[in-house]
């Protein structure tokens, strides 16, 4: 099967806006890329003609969690079952708003992935962590119940525990989460907004716990993502070798030096910043979490634009944890503009600088380049001169994933 896509502009990715491009996919791979001059002639082709071709796009910090509130504790005291269902709704909002691929940084994702990856569902590759690491009294041990339930709940959401205490434990619950399926290990590495007695500036995990967590992923060639707000997390979990920073928002120099020094890409996660400081009353996000995302809120976007300054790698996230709100993942975008980035340099944390948040895991795509995944979408309107058309799905009039149309 052969499809050829014609395009007043074609946005690589990386690099420049080609003028009227062209794209042949053939079967799950891209063929060809580039300019219309040079295009090889593809009699059987299905031809698509469309204002701008780009590289399906990637939100590398999602959850599939299946409730409507803003409250994670809901997740946990919902049936699995209804989440999973609502889950694949969710899934099929990504793709449809042209997200290839979806890093789901704790959820149900690392189980739905089987269904997608069966084609029993249309959906987006999803690289999930299944359930988070957390310290006990950390991010994601649930603070209102008793331990022993916030565990045994754990397993029933997510599929299993994440909290561990020592260097020991740290490592067999990396094991534990790779055994679910996951394809990147989520940890806490300071407080968050969402959780109800931990406070964001403070760092989780020691020294040791962390340097365990790490060593035990590195050598599964999986990467480590860590939840960080306060800066002396930042600060450990860079110096344990932690390779992508979510949220960051009490970024300074010192931090975004140390993590240009160190390849850590920063995923800033701003449309969940944003949508619950504005709007989180009513979304039912808990009393204990409207004070936190006030002061949150106010230095996140400093912190973003510390790092576009500094020349921090970003990669695009949304923190989208709620069905409400899936395939709203385009929004993002426009944000990264609001906090420094070129139009195209927001498109390449979409695209491009997607598959570096997995390291070792990374697929073939992200870019259009001959010989990558076709994961591919058409657009109309130009997002190399207005991102925001990328933030309404109904402007992604095409989407290809594997070279299979799913859209169009
Ligand atoms: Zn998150």
């Amino acid at each position: 099967m052969t499809t050829r896509i014609e395009a007043t502009r074609l946005i690589p990715g990386r690099g420049d806006v080609v003028d009227n491009g062209v794209v042949v996919l053939d079967d799950d791979v891209i063929t060809y890329a580039g300019p219309t001059d040079g295009a090889p002639s593809t009699p059987d082709a299905d031809v698509v003609s469309t204002d701008t071709v780009m590289p399906g796009m990637w939100d590398c910090h999602g959850h599939f969690m299946g409730v409507y509130e803003a409250d994670v504790e809901k997740a946990l005291t919902t049936r699995p079952q209804i989440t999973t269902a609502r889950s694949v709704g969710d899934a099929m909002k990504a793709l449809d708003a042209g997200f290839t691929s979806i890093r789901e940084v704790g959820g149900v994702g690392v189980f739905l992935a089987v269904a997608i990856n069966e084609g029993q569902v249309p959906g987006p590759n999803i690289y999930g962590s299944g359930a988070t690491l957390s310290m006990t009294a950390g991010h994601a041990d649930f603070h209102s119940l008793p331990l022993e339930h916030s565990r045994a709940l754990s397993i029933a959401a997510w599929g299993e525990d994440g909290v561990v205490d020592g260097p020991d434990q740290a490592r067999a619950g990396v094991r534990r989460l790779l055994r679910a399926g996951a394809r990147v290990i989520k940890i806490h590495a300071s407080g968050g907004v969402m959780s109800q007695i931990d406070d964001p500036h403070l760092p989780q995990f020691s020294k040791e716990e962390l340097e365990a967590i790490v060593d035990e992923a590195t050598r599964m060639e999986v990467l480590v993502a860590a939840h960080t707000h306060g800066k002396r997390g930042m600060m450990a979990a860079i110096e344990a070798g932690v390779k992508t920073l979510e949220h960051g928002t009490y970024m300074d120099d010192e931090v975004a030096d140390a993590m240009a020094e160190n390849d850590v890409i920063l995923v800033p996660t701003r449309f969940i910043v944003e949508l619950l400081a504005s709007k989180g009353e009513s979304l039912g996000m808990p009393e204990y979490a409207k004070k936190k995302i006030r002061e949150t809120a106010e230095h996140h976007r400093n912190g973003i634009s510390i790092a576009v300054e500094k020349g921090v790698t970003i990669a695009n996230g949304t923190d989208i944890f709620s069905s409400g709100i899936w395939g709203r993942n385009g929004e993002e975008l426009g944000l990264m503009v609001g906090c420094g980035l070129t139009p195209l340099a927001a498109i390449e944390t979409a695209t491009a600088n997607g598959p570096l948040t997995l390291g070792p895991q990374a697929p073939n795509s992200g870019q259009l380049v001959e010989g990558m995944d076709a994961d591919v979408i058409c657009v109309t309107g130009d997002p190399s001169a207005d991102v925001s058309v990328l933030a309404d799905p109904n402007n992604v009039t095409h989407v290809y994933k594997a070279g299979v149309k799913h859209k169009g």
